[in-house]
C-alpha cells in the first residue's frame, strides 16, 4: 500500500554516510556550473532548478556533516561560511533584494543528497508557506 511504499522510500533515502554525488563535483570529476568557490566552499547550479535562481552552497569536506542535524559545535565556522556564501551568490546572481536559504533535513523534509547544503532560490516571486 501507500503507506508501505513511503515507508521504503524513505529507508532507501536514508543517511547512511556513504560518499555522495557531491564529492564527485567538488573533485571535478563530473562537470557543474560553479557559481562562486573558495577553499571550504563550493556553490553550483542545481541540475534541475526549481526557480530562475538556484544554486546549491556545499562544504567541500563534508565532515560528517550529512546533514544538519548531524551538526556539532565544532561545525560553527563552516556553517557560517555556507551561510555567508549564500549571501555572496545572491548578490553575484542579482537577487539580493528576494531570495530564500532552504536547508531540507532527514527524508520527511525530502532531503536526496546526504552532504549538507544550503539550496538559494530566487529570480521570481516566492511562496509562503513552502509544501
Ligand atoms: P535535497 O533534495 O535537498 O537533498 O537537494 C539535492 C539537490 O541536488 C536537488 O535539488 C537536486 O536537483 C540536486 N542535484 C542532484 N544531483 C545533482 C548534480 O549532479 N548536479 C547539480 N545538482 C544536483
Amino acid at each position: 500500500n501507500n503507506e508501505e511504499a513511503a515507508a521504503r522510500a524513505a529507508a532507501a533515502n536514508a543517511d547512511s554516510g556513504a560518499p555522495t554525488i557531491f564529492d564527485r563535483i567538488i573533485a571535478k570529476e563530473i562537470p557543474s556550473s560553479i557559481v562562486y568557490e573558495d577553499e571550504k566552499v563550493l556553490a553550483f547550479r542545481d541540475i534541475d532548478p526549481q526557480a530562475p535562481v538556484h544554486v546549491l552552497v556545499i562544504p567541500k569536506f563534508r565532515d560528517g556533516l550529512t546533514q544538519l542535524g548531524k551538526a556539532e559545535a565544532r561545525h560553527g565556522e563552516i556553517l557560517g561560511q555556507l551561510l555567508y556564501a549564500a549571501k555572496i551568490v545572491a548578490e553575484k546572481e542579482g537577487i539580493l533584494d528576494g531570495f530564500r536559504v532552504v536547508i531540507n533535513n532527514g527524508s520527511d523534509a525530502c532531503q536526496s543528497v546526504y552532504h549538507l547544503h544550503l539550496h538559494v532560490l530566487g529570480g521570481r516571486q516566492m511562496k509562503w508557506p513552502p509544501g
